[in-house]
């Protein structure tokens, strides 16, 4: 099991923990919420496209592009950023 260092406190956090020990700034996994937004915007993209090139009777097609769009890009987005680690702390103003 690998550890993280907390770039806050420094302190060893263990991979898959939830807060860090030392500081209790959250740790956030993944993607980033922009990435997954901007993922599925270009889902809807490509299948307005497509459904605007296909007559309204193949209109299904560009859901079907729409929907494996969003279904590649997510497996793609989610093995690129699997090991992404955020530390996120909530500085107190008082
Ligand atoms: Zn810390």
């Amino acid at each position: 099991m690998s550890n993280l260092t907390c770039p806050h406190c420094h302190n060893s956090v263990p991979m898959g923990a939830s807060v860090c020990r030392g500081c209790h700034a959250e740790l956030k996994y993944g993607p980033s919420r922009a990435i997954v937004f901007g993922s599925v915007i270009l889902a809807v993209v490509a299948g307005s496209i497509v459904g605007s090139i296909l007559p309204h009777s193949m209109s299904i097609v560009g859901w079907i592009v729409g929907i494996g769009t969003l279904g590649f890009l997510y497996t793609r987005v989610r093995s690129i950023y699997k090991d992404r680690v955020v530390f996120k702390r909530i500085y107190r103003t008082r």
